[in-house]
């Protein structure tokens, strides 16, 4: 491939001596589960995301999960969540027992829309978790209305969206909890997993401390059933290396997405829409055709490397075969499901490659 889909090497690489100097510390410090450098991170990440409390946890899944258990979310409940999120976010939901109700994406913007989340609710219906797609911010004005309106809570899946900003806020502290995940590929990535919940509710946070840690506040003393979910000491540092670094990573992802949006306005693809209250990072640069397969065929042969985020929706997949949408279908989930390809982005891509990846999809498309 002369064009990777993302150098997950190259962002890692321009920090190595950073990284291995936190790795040290670690070493030094002897606290090899929570202690100094996960605090500090959290409190980094706090100020970073406006929120008044980050929680590390072990993963993005836990920090969807655990933050909806803390919520006192559970069986008989029903959540709403966007038909076309990654499957994680439905799972959270089953995790605490209550049930996944989809609702259909804005096409436009591939987010949750507000407008087909009213007609959704029922008696049971107790939050919204909607997810930052692709690093795009979802519409929350809207939809903190409404859960105001209907006593819901709304809930955020930001895995994909660190430091994308709403009316100009950043992400992480606009509704009752916000979920992150520091997979290695995400916009913030760790060594390894972890994940993390922001939220501005102090007994929320504790609550969601303790379950991630047996549920104990006092070691040896176990207020309810918890699992162990924690960030390690040794991601902490490193993604506390990274977080200064991370406005000016998705500053270049920014670059790469104002090329693409140039180099293919005139392309016969889909190019992704950014309402002008958005203020996206580019997880993902996602484009639409509806002959997705030979494109992807195509730009595989002239070296440039794409993905499909994501191939089969949560409510066609195997897991799910019981939910309601099994049967009913989710026309614009499946259609988008059909159509979505993800160029290549990173923090550090070179604009070259860009360029390679634009003249590939020209030649293709015969302009
Ligand atoms: C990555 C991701 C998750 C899950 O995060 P993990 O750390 O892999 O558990 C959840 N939701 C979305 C939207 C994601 O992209």
């Amino acid at each position: 491939m002369t064009v990777p889909f993302l150098d997950l090497k190259a962002a890692n690489e321009s920090v190595r001596s950073e990284i291995n100097a936190a790795i040290g510390r670690v070493l030094d410090s002897g606290w090899l589960i929570g202690g100094p450098e996960v605090e500090r991170f959290e409190q980094m990440f706090a100020a970073y995301c406006e929120a008044g409390h980050c929680i590390g946890v072990g993963n993005g899944l836990d920090a969807l999960h655990l933050l909806l258990r803390a919520a006192g979310i559970g069986p008989g409940d029903e959540v709403i969540v966007a038909s076309n999120t990654f499957i994680a976010t439905w799972l959270a939901v089953d995790m605490v027992g209550a049930t996944p109700v989809p609702v259909e994406p804005d096409p436009a913007t591939h987010n949750l829309d507000p407008n087909l989340v009213e007609q959704a609710i029922t008696l049971r219906t107790r939050a919204v978790l909607v997810t930052h797609l692709y690093g795009q911010p979802a519409d929350l004005d809207p939809l903190l209305d409404l859960c105001q309106r209907h006593g819901l809570k709304l809930f955020e899946d930001a895995a994909q969206a660190h430091g994308a900003r709403y009316k100009g806020r950043v992400i992480g502290g606009h509704g009752d909890g916000v979920a992150w995940s520091f997979y290695p590929s995400k916009n913030l990535g760790a060594l390894g997993d972890g994940g993390a919940v922001t939220c501005n509710d102090a007994q929320l946070a504790s609550r969601i401390r303790a379950l991630g840690n047996y549920g104990s506040e006092r070691r040896y003393v176990n207020i309810e059933r918890g699992v162990n979910s924690r960030l390690d000491p040794i991601h902490a540092a490193a993604i506390a290396v990274k977080l200064p670094l991370l406005d000016a990573w998705n500053d270049h992802r920014r670059s790469i997405a104002a090329l693409y949006m140039g180099g293919l306005s005139d392309a016969a693809v889909i190019l992704p829409h950014v309402p002008d209250w958005a203020d996206p990072v580019w997880h993902l640069f996602v484009i639409r055709t509806k002959d997705r397969e030979n494109l992807q065929a195509y730009l595989t042969s002239r070296g440039v490397q794409t993905l499909i985020h994501y191939p089969i929706p949560p409510h066609r997949q195997q897991a799910y075969t019981d939910n309601p949408a099994a049967d009913s279908g989710l026309p614009i989930a499946e259609q988008l499901a059909s159509e979505v390809l993800s160029l290549p982005i990173g923090p550090q891509m070179p604009l070259d490659h860009a360029q390679e990846v634009i003249a590939a999809i020209r030649d293709w498309c015969r302009i």
